[in-house]
């Protein structure tokens, strides 16, 4: 397997990986840049087919944080990390006390919280072995998990495409597909209920499939059926990779809104999304809630009412994003990675791009 040619290497700074023969721990720590501050990201367990699609997905993740954060306009680099097994199944404190010793290696250039397959009690556990861990701050009314934040800020920013593609700013009657109806997608379903809006979700777990219906009144549809459906928006809210040839060829939706990292499966399927009229809101810029929850939990002085107008930035960001992709005809991907190079490239357009913003959203 290559590492350094990998197509998703791009230009991380570091990438180290682990094994621990006693707790059965396989893990990878991707680096990507740490321009504008230590590298936060998530620790995702999943049961991969094998080595080469961990190491694909932790060098994409961890790219996607450096964006995902410098966008967010927060003080941090890109980092992720990927233990391989099944978090339903393979998952004990002694695996996770093993990830805590493998993070301090990194000796704080990377910090480590929740993500798909981790959970704020697993964070606790890493923390017995590192302090390089966020995402546990008892003081947020949620004990740390960023998915209530994420959730939100995806809302937001939902809300902002709505008023670009339609022109309007309610959800009343909406029809919405998510996919994924975990952490995240249930939360954002229930946001856009209360809203108004009408819900089709699938996953791959019944229980999670019957909380949305029982609880929201969704309607249940296959896992692959979702692609197919007469609906407004498309909220992606599980894996990545999901918009690709096939799947947009099938897609009737306006616009596509969602939490999921990595959506696109190559760069080309923003152009091919842009040619069918379907607004993108691009997914680091759309998720960032999190990570914006976290950074404010790893400062110590954590302050909800200041997180939560942090995260509503997310939706004029987006609009910008969004206005911009119109004026420039670039696709709404290519626009924010442009703006997010900008701020994590070096200081000057770092200050340069946050002003900027920060006065035209005045
Ligand atoms: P989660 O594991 O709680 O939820 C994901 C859900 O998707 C699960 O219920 C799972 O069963 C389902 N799923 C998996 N594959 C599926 C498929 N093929 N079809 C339908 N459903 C499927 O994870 P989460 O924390 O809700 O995160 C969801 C997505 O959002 C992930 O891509 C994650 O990286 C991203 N994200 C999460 C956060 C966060 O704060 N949790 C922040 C930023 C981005």
């Amino acid at each position: 397997m290559s590492i350094f040619s990998h197509p998703a290497y791009d230009k991380h700074e570091q990438v180290a990986f682990y094994q621990d023969a006693k707790s059965g721990l396989k893990a990878i720590i991707a680096v990507h840049n740490t321009n504008l501050g230590p590298s936060l990201g998530g620790c995702r367990m999943w049961p991969y087919a094998d080595d080469g699609e961990a190491l694909n997905d932790v060098l994409r993740l961890s790219r996607g944080m450096t964006y995902k954060s410098a966008m967010a306009g927060l003080k941090l680099g890109g980092g992720k990390a990927v233990i391989i097994g099944d978090p339903r199944k393979d998952k004990t404190p002694e695996l996770l006390r093993a990830m805590g010793d493998f993070i301090n290696t990194l000796g704080g250039r990377y910090i480590t919280a929740e993500d798909s397959g981790t959970s704020v009690e697993d964070m606790h556990v890493i923390g017995e072995r590192t302090k390089f861990v966020s995402g546990l701050i008892e003081e947020s009314e949620h004990g740390g998990d960023p998915s209530p934040s994420t959730a939100y800020g995806v809302f937001v920013g939902l809300k902002a495409a709505v008023e670009h593609r339609w022109g309007r700013t309610d959800l009343a009657g909406l029809k919405v597909s998510i996919q994924g109806v975990g952490n995240v997608g249930f939360r954002l379903a229930r946001l856009l209920k209360e809203a108004g809006a009408e819900l089709f979700v699938t996953d791959i777990f019944q229980d999670n499939i019957d909380r949305a219906v029982n609880e929201l009144g969704a309607t249940a549809v296959g896992a692959d059926e979702i692609f197919d459906l007469d609906v407004d928006l498309f909220a992606p809210c599980a894996m990545g990779a999901i918009l690709n040839d096939d799947t947009i060829s099938r897609l009737k939706v306006g616009a596509i809104a969602g939490a999921a990292n990595n959506q696109l499966a190559e760069e080309r399927h923003a152009a091919v999304l842009r040619e069918k009229g379907i607004l993108y809101a691009p997914d680091y810029v759309i998720n960032a809630g999190g990570i914006i929850d976290v950074y404010y939990q790893q400062q110590g002085d954590y302050n909800p009412a200041q997180v939560k107008e942090h995260i509503d930035t997310i939706g004029t960001t987006m609009k910008e994003v969004f206005q911009r992709a119109d004026e420039s005809g670039e696709t709404t991907a290519h626009v924010a990675d442009r703006v997010a190079e900008e701020r994590f490239g070096h200081e000057d357009a770092v200050n340069g791009a946050l002003k900027k913003t920060d006065s035209e959203a005045a």
